[in-house]
């Protein structure tokens, strides 16, 4: 007999069929036990009375716990109409085993899967992320993020998007956090860099012609975390396109998730379309931010307010943490390095950098920063301007050399952005912390209490890279 899924049963009934799953819950009522066994679907009450089972399946009735892993042979039977349960999809009926099979035993977990309190321990929930994971929401929240990236992946090939994976091995890209690195064995002395996102090699795929590029992008930033920043690693829908205006992009953003929200979280209302533009400096005179909340009903949790943020300055004074730049220099830029100053203000470069506005544009939601991006410069002129406005030195731009190389064969103008999937589904999910919407994510001070990594690797490894531990280790 084939395996069907707990919520096929509907609409068997009188028919005998094989379910499996765990065990939710265990309920004895006399002789006769109730077992809720859930699967990835959904959940259903299975009846065991000791008459109906033969010996085996009534020896393995007897020992069944919670997270036991069972298979159910039985048969599907209406409920009655005071037993009907109206919020399981499975509520009107249930099955009257005939056979019970343990397929594997579990100890008692060490937190209640369905008890919600279990949240209060994070180190818990993440060292045993697989119990975690069983728990309805959590699981649903990673059903939801598969049919988000599904959907947008589609979207984006039917608008002529190509889907590149760009190295994860790869060198030191300035997007103003630390990086992570990776020694090379072969080459010893010398580092790879992850990257902190595709930015460089997304504009090379446009010097290359492919016009159109998108990748689910993973990004590793070396930075602590904060509530609307994942420690370590997250993904961005990273895109890029060639001969596009602003405008081109703003739209595309715009008709791409009013779309997603409309067709996967149809209770969902956008606040306002289209969405609202704000210039940066109004953003900030008006709500102290450059990535307000605009919803209307702060308590509503089918509000989503989107928002395009526009016209940022060029640069931004710099500060400690742009230990990326120039030291001692006053410019680091507002976005990336790689963003276009508008036209009319090229002047300005030379006389008031400060002044001088960028062709950056940033989606907030609900308060948070979606992701950002920008036209591009395409004219090397222009770059080598900005990078001694950022106090670039010789030895720095000499990094940049592919750069400098490749921008001198035929350019296309450029632009993109990169809205962050964690950020998104955090806020479509309704959920506080990015590690609800992260199947395996690093604790707050960057750790995996599961995999218990970082970890420490052997003074062999060590010396296969040409590497030696030189600071204490606490
Ligand atoms: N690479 C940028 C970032 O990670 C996004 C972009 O400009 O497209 O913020």
């Amino acid at each position: 007999m084939k395996r069907i899924k707990t919520t096929e049963t509907v609409n068997q009934e009188g028919k005998e069929v094989l379910i499996s799953g765990w065990v939710n819950a265990r309920r004895n009522m006399g002789k006769i036990a109730f077992l809720d066994v859930r699967d990835r679907f959904s959940m259903i009450q299975v009846v065991g009375v000791p008459d109906e089972l033969d010996a085996n399946s009534n020896e393995n009735l007897a020992k069944i716990r919670p997270e036991f892993v069972v298979a159910i042979k039985g048969m599907v039977n209406k409920r009655g109409e005071k037993q009907i349960n109206k919020d399981l999809p499975t509520g009107t009926i249930e099955i009257l085993a005939k056979e019970i099979i343990i397929l594997n035993e579990s100890e008692t977990p060490p937190f209640e899967i369905v008890n919600e309190d279990r949240q209060a321990n994070e180190e818990l929930r993440l060292k045993y992320r697989y119990l975690d994971l069983r728990h309805e929401r959590m699981k649903n929240n990673m059903i939801m993020r598969s049919k988000v990236l599904h959907f947008l992946r589609d979207y984006l090939q039917q608008q002529d998007f190509v889907d590149i994976q760009t190295p994860i091995l790869s060198k030191s890209t300035p997007e103003g956090a630390r990086d992570y690195l990776v020694p090379s064995r072969l080459h010893q002395g010398k580092f790879f860099a992850l990257p902190q996102a595709p930015q460089q090699y997304k504009q090379l795929l446009m010097i290359a012609g492919l016009e159109r590029y998108f990748q689910i992008a993973p990004c590793f930033r070396d930075e602590d975390a904060r509530a609307d920043r994942s420690p370590g690693e997250f993904y961005q829908l990273d895109m890029e396109m060639s001969f596009v205006t602003q405008e081109d992009i703003l739209i595309l953003v715009e008709e791409m998730f009013t779309k997603l929200v409309k067709e996967l979280y149809p209770d969902k209302k956008i606040t306002e379309t289209p969405w609202p533009r704000i210039d940066h400096q109004e953003a900030m005179e008006k709500y102290g931010s450059d990535k307000p909340d605009l919803r209307k009903d702060k308590n509503d949790p089918n509000e989503l307010a989107f928002a395009w943020i526009l016209n940022f300055p060029l640069f931004v004074e710099q500060t400690e943490e742009d230990h990326f730049y120039g030291a001692g220099d006053k410019w680091a830029p507002s976005h990336n390095m790689f963003t276009a100053p508008h036209e009319e203000d090229l002047e300005l470069l030379d006389k008031d950098p400060g002044k001088v506005r960028s062709y950056q544009h940033d989606l907030a939601l609900n308060g948070f920063e979606l992701g950002g991006g920008a036209i591009r410069i395409h004219d090397m002129k222009i770059q080598e301007k900005v990078w001694d406005l950022i106090g670039f030195d010789a030895k720095q731009k000499e990094q940049f050399q592919h750069y400098f190389e490749a921008f001198k064969y035929g350019v296309p103008p450029h632009g993109g952005i990169a809205p962050g999937i964690e950020r998104l589904m955090m806020i479509l999910q309704g959920e506080k912390n990015l590690k609800e919407v992260t199947a395996f994510p690093l604790t707050s001070d960057g750790r995996d209490p599961l995999m218990d990594s970082p970890a420490e690797v052997s003074k062999e490894q060590l010396k296969e890279l040409g590497l030696d531990i030189v600071s204490e280790i606490k």
